[in-house]
């Protein structure tokens, strides 16, 4: 078998319990519902794409919403399943079905009034499905046109996770006796995409990455950002956390949701980096650090994550370039 990892990732989302995953979080699939159904001003008369419909939830939203037609595009088979769930309830008129990648099939219209896709990933870029996004823009979308949604930015924080990290992490040190720290090395390198407690955070968040859907390239999602994190109490850090917002900033009221630990539970949750060191922190004290991101070179749906971080505090001092993770 020579397929490609590409393949395998169309493959994933082919079943339905991924579907009901995304359905059942509600922080997700109201917000886009809200953000379409309580805008019918953007909606009427307009050419709608939908990137990667999945189910075809959102397109249905839209066609609620009194869009002209929808334009619904899937690489997955799951699209089949769509086609038959359109017709159910009564949009084919309204509805076109494509099955192929989006940046592979031909649309029948030469513009798009409004772009809807959920793209979002873990540690919001994980999978890359945003470059398809981007490309259905630039190749489809009108000069002023509509993307949902069009906000997003990417924040990190560090966190007191001692028990846990003795669980995931330190587990390896002795497990039955035996020395098992090459799988400590291999664990460390992964980010753990899990809930993490409010009370955990031990410093305040900042952003790493600002995005504007509108205007941003496939370039921008290869970045390096500085960062300051400021302690608000006494504590140790065993890791940092991120987590993201998005918006949709063009409607007549701007919605949003958040993946906070601070926030409701979506199954995106956060996203943590262990640290090999345990910091001790004072209140006030700071972190300085530099976070960068880009897709794998090997298997673009993966991320490497590259940390470094600078600390000099009254009971310890840590530094330390390029701290490495890949996202897989
Ligand atoms: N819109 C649906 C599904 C979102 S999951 C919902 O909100 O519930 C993302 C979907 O995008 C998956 O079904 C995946 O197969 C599809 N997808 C990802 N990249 C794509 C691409 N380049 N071309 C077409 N479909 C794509």
């Amino acid at each position: 078998d020579n397929r490609t990892s590409k393949d395998y990732y169309f493959d994933s989302y082919a079943h339905h319990s991924i579907h009901e995953e995304m359905l059942k979080d509600e922080v997700r699939t109201k917000t886009y519902q809200m953000a379409i159904l309580q805008n019918p001003q953007i909606f009427k008369d307009k050419i709608v794409l939908d990137v990667g419909c999945g189910t075809g939830v959102l397109s249905m939203f839209a066609a609620q919403a009194g869009a002209k037609h929808v334009y619904a595009v899937d690489c997955s088979s799951i699209i089949h399943q769509a086609r038959t769930i359109v017709k159910l309830n009564n949009f084919e008129d309204k509805i076109t079905l494509i099955e192929g990648k989006i940046e592979e099939i031909k649309l029948p219209v030469a513009q798009i009034d409004v772009l809807l896709s959920e793209w979002i990933g873990y540690c919001l870029l994980y999978e890359s499905m945003l470059d398809s996004v981007l490309f259905a823009r630039d190749k489809w979308l009108v000069p002023n046109g509509i993307v949902f949604p069009d906000k997003s930015v990417l924040y990190i924080a560090a966190i007191e996770d001692g028990q846990v990290k003795k669980e995931r992490i330190d587990f390896w040190d002795n497990v039955y006796g035996f020395d098992m720290t090459p799988l400590k090395d291999i664990a460390i390198k992964e980010p753990v995409v899990d809930v993490v407690d409010a009370k955990a955070l031990v410093t305040d968040a900042v952003p790493v990455l600002t995005l504007d859907i509108l205007t941003c390239t496939k370039e921008d999602l290869a970045f390096k950002n500085p960062f300051k994190l400021k302690a608000h109490r006494n504590d140790y850090i065993h890791g940092l956390v991120t987590y993201f917002e998005c918006a949709f900033t063009q409607l007549h009221k701007p919605i949003g949701f958040s993946t906070a630990p601070f926030a409701r539970y979506t199954h995106w949750k956060q996203t943590i980096f262990y640290l090999r060191n345990t910091l001790t922190i004072c209140n006030r004290e700071t972190i300085e650090g530099e976070f960068a991101c880009r897709p794998n070179a090997k298997n673009n749906r993966d991320l490497d994550i590259s940390i470094s971080l600078s600390f000099k505090g009254l009971y310890s001092q840590f530094e330390q370039k390029d701290i490495e993770y890949r996202l897989r």
